[in-house]
């Protein structure tokens, strides 16, 4: 068998004992591990780390890292809220949304901070806080990602201020009195480093551009490697020139800024697994392919489908004895669809890509891994009306604790009247 990056026959069967198939499952020691890397980001002047909690909102996910000395960063009213549900305090939630709810005043004045995030918001943040403090949300004109459709800066990009619309913003909020306190910008998931690093020196300007401003705030992004032949984000290596960067501003101009970062991949990706088992097996022929049919699919992990995005795949064989050998398949998810398959060809959602693995039987464990982050929370749940899957948690101490239960039939068609 394979080696797995957290988990071990042993883990998985008292995974499966505990909770079935599929069900996902974090690893509290990578997720300390993740933690303190991230807190250790390299800052001249103080660092805040937000956890950009849309990658896995799950309350025991939310407390772990609260209790780690971690804020967070939430995408839209609903999650502010949630993570209040799960104990964080407001004042350690910041909102930066494409959608400002309309309860926003409320979650200020409890304490959540907001970057505006267009005109439209600043003029309505301003009109509803006159004279206020508040964060803008810029997009710098550069963007980076692993797909178009995880790049979230330059003109393609819908996210943030257009940084040629400034004066308009300084329009608004010179018409609500506002003062900005803090920049921020988020150009895009699984960025190359060197372009974060250019999106961090072209925001500076806009620091400078604003004499209030006490924070930076430069968002997620950091890669990390799912699959074995990627290469991850080293925080120490990106973040040295950041510091530099923060230590050449204070130098020139007395400023000393605060360095806020928001990974939600960095922390989550490699930490989680999903344990599903071979329910099926069939081919088409000699030319064709071997398929493996899982009992999960896109109601547990669309990543593949979306984004032609690799996870690693590693079988478990039911029986401990049985010598494995290596051979070619494609996966696919129980969906009645054809693109819910989960061994796309790298980058292309729309092909098919046999992957080599061990020797499979049909009954035998196979566990996807990297699913820690924009997988139990992205998802098509309940398509073909397959129940949401649990989570787990493996504790430290190798025991494993269900921390959301398998949905129910009845929970399923709940609210239908
Ligand atoms: C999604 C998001 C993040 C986290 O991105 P990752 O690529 O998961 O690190 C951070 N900040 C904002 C504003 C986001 O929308």
């Amino acid at each position: 068998m394979e080696a797995l990056k957290f988990l071990s026959r042993s883990s998985v069967e008292r995974i499966v004992a505990t909770a079935g198939t599929p069900t996902y499952v974090y690893d509290e020691r990578s997720l300390r591990r993740q933690a303190a890397a991230a807190l250790a980001f390299p800052h001249a002047f103080g660092l805040t780390v937000r956890y950009a909690m849309k990658a896995c909102p799950s309350a025991a996910i939310l407390r772990l890292f609260d209790t780690l000395g971690l804020h967070v960063d939430a995408s839209s009213g609903y999650e502010a809220r949630r993570a209040m549900l799960a104990g964080v305090k407001p004042g350690r939630i910041s909102l930066s949304t494409q959608e400002l709810p309309e309860d926003f005043a409320e979650l200020v004045r409890l304490g959540v901070t907001v970057n505006a995030c267009s005109l439209r918001q600043l003029d309505r943040y301003g009109a509803a806080f006159p004279g206020a403090k508040v964060g803008l949300r810029l997009n710098p004109g550069l963007g980076s990602g692993g797909t178009t459709k995880t790049n979230v800066g330059g003109p393609a990009s819908s996210f943030g201020i257009w940084h040629e619309h400034l004066d308009e913003a300084d329009a608004i909020l010179t018409k609500h009195r506002l003062t900005v306190e803090r920049i921020h910008t988020h150009i895009g998931s699984g960025s190359d480093p060197e372009v974060w690093l250019r999106a961090a020196s072209l925001t500076m300007a806009f620091v400078e551009r604003y004499a209030t401003v006490t924070t930076l705030d430069l968002g997620g992004g950091f890669k990390v490697a799912r699959m074995a032949h990627e290469k991850g984000t080293d925080l120490q290596i990106v973040g040295a020139p950041v510091k530099r960067l923060f230590e050449d501003f204070a130098a020139r101009t007395g400023r000393k800024i605060h360095l806020e970062i928001e990974p939600g991949t960095f922390l989550m990706a490699n930490c989680g697994a999903i344990v599903t088992t071979i329910q099926d097996m069939t081919d088409t022929g000699a030319s064709g392919y071997r398929f493996l049919k899982l009992d999960t699919g896109m109601t547990e992990l669309c990543r593949p489908s979306l984004y032609g995005a690799q996870h690693p795949m590693i079988v478990v064989p039911r029986d401990a004895a049985r010598p494995t050998t290596r051979a070619e398949y494609v996966a696919v998810g129980h969906c009645c669809e054809s693109g819910d398959m989960l061994t796309p060809k790298a980058g292309d959602p729309e092909a098919l890509e046999p992957r080599a693995m061990g020797e499979a039987q049909i009954g035998d464990w196979l566990v996807i891994e990297g699913a820690g982050a924009y997988c139990a929370a992205m998802s098509t749940t309940n398509y073909n009306s397959f129940p949401q899957a649990p989570e787990a948690l493996l504790k430290e101490d190798g025991s494993v604790v269900t921390i959301r239960r398998r949905q129910t039939l009845e929970q399923i068609v709940q609210n239908e009247v």
